[in-house]
């Protein structure tokens, strides 16, 4: 497997199929109305926001690892 784009870190994807869900409220990044409920802090967040704030803050490839776990929800939901 070759990776044409190394050299520049690739984008955090995560699974929100399981997220919870509310009316649209204020994103806490400030940048829009968004439906979508953060995993970990249970706060209106767009999925994107969050990819982008764990590929920007992840000190190193562990701690990227263990903020895509925490904020991937579980099955039938994590509170
Ligand atoms: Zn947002």
């Amino acid at each position: 497997m070759t990776d044409a784009t190394s050299g520049a870190p690739a984008g955090v994807v995560l699974d929100w199929r399981h997220a919870r869900t509310g009316p649209p409220a204020p994103c806490v990044f400030g940048d829009g109305l968004t439906i979508c409920r953060s995993p970990a802090r249970d706060v209106p967040c767009h999925k994107g926001c969050a990819e982008n704030w764990i590929t920007t803050h992840a000190a190193n490839a562990a701690d990227r690892a263990r903020l895509i776990r925490r904020y991937t929800p579980g099955r039938g939901g994590v509170r």
